[in-house]
């Protein structure tokens, strides 16, 4: 098949080299300069955006803040209604979709201005985050927020454009399932992994080593079900979520959804016999997907680093993904995946290698 990708970091990259593995035809289009490319070029191929709309069978994405127009030109080629990415990517309307699923989320308010956003703080009595409803990432266009704090310059900034205000969740853990939904509703998916933040960013993920209860395992796998049946979503698609509670009355609370592969997911390029990036492709060409098997896996982000230290590109256990970024703090420029042997061993070789792949901005 010819697949279109829209957008053209690293996750598209990765993306095409499933592609490629699968034996299809794969372009990228980069939204940055509005240009169409070849897989691992920057260099332009000539073609309009609808001169690759119409090459391709079908048109995927690598992130979902597309801007309008590009949705319109290309969503006849998606295997999702527009309607219902715009209804994912906007935090309102995502938060408003689980609450119809009754799937659980923090308690969340709406707002679209300055004025609204005033008045929700002026009644709140505990820790928020207030988040811009499109737009954020790495945890851009968020302020935290408590009783007793000044608010003048936050409500000034974040209510500039609409958002949503959340309580503050005080949770054990940030875990994430990623997981496809196939043509015929078939769901495979990667147990749940957990996630370690630092300034809001993704700083590693520890899959196959962390056992977490079955009950979590279902409820993750059984939420992914109900939103990807009810969207008739077909691929892979990311839930974040935070673990609150204790022994049998933990549970998962939803915390973002991503209709796209994950940073979280970087892992199963090196713990699994199908990486995300393989299974979403597999799923959108028709292709069968497999039983996922898993090793255990820590992936580790670079972040705002200029280059991996030689020691873990000539190490055994080590497998390093470089994006070709020019560094600044805070953006993610690489990942390494390392085996392991247990939870213990992912956590131990996280805190001896976080801080030297690692610079983060001031906030
Ligand atoms: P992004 O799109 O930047 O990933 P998230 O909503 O996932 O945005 O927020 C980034 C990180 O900030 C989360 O992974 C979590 O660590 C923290 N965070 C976000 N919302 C909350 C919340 N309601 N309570 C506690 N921590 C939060
Ligand atoms: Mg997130």
């Amino acid at each position: 098949m010819k697949v279109l990708i829209l957008g053209n970091g690293q996750l598209g990259q990765m993306l095409g080299k499933a592609a490629i593995q699968q034996g299809h035809e794969c372009i990228l289009y980069s939204d940055r300069d509005h240009q169409v490319k070849a897989l691992g070029s920057q260099q332009a191929l000539g073609l309009t955006l609808d001169e690759a709309k119409e090459w391709a069978d079908v048109v995927t994405w690598e992130h979902e803040h597309l801007a309008d127009d590009l949705i319109d030109a290309t969503a006849d080629k998606w295997l999702l209604k527009a309607s219902l990415f715009r209804q994912l990517t906007d935090r309102r309307t995502q938060k408003a979709l689980c609450d119809t699923l009754e799937i659980p989320t923090s308690e969340w308010q709406p707002f679209n201005d300055a004025a609204e956003l005033e008045s929700i703080l002026a009644d709140c009595d505990r820790a928020v985050v207030i988040k811009s409803a499109k737009g954020g990432y790495d945890g851009k266009g968020q302020w935290r927020w408590k009783p007793g704090q000044a608010k003048d310059d936050i409500i000034a900034e974040a209510g500039q454009r609409p958002g949503i205000v959340e309580d503050m969740i005080d949770f054990s853990d940030e875990v994430s399932v990623v997981a496809a939904r196939d043509h015929h509703g078939e769901q495979r998916g990667y147990p749940l992994t957990l996630n370690v933040h630092r300034k809001g960013i993704l700083a590693y993920s520890i899959a196959g080593a962390q056992s977490f209860s079955e009950a979590l395992e279902r409820q993750a796998q059984a939420y992914h079900q109900k939103l990807t049946d009810e969207l008739d979503y077909i691929g892979v698609l990311a839930i974040e979520f935070f673990v609150v509670g204790e022994g049998d009355d933990q549970q998962l609370l939803v915390n973002e959804i991503a209709p796209r592969v994950h940073n979280s997911g970087h892992w199963t390029m090196s713990g699994s016999n199908c990486d995300q990036f393989n299974l979403h492709m597999r799923a959108i060409t028709g292709l069968p997907t497999p039983d996922l098997l898993v090793a255990p896996t820590l992936m580790l982000n670079a972040i705002g680093i200029d280059g991996f230290p030689e020691v873990l590109w000539e190490a055994g256990a080590a497998d390093c993904h470089w994006y070709g970024k020019d560094a600044r703090p805070g953006r993610k420029v690489g990942h390494v995946n390392l085996m392991v042997d247990s939870a213990e061993r992912a956590h131990k070789l996280a805190d001896q290698w976080c801080d030297e792949l690692q610079v983060l901005k001031d906030t």
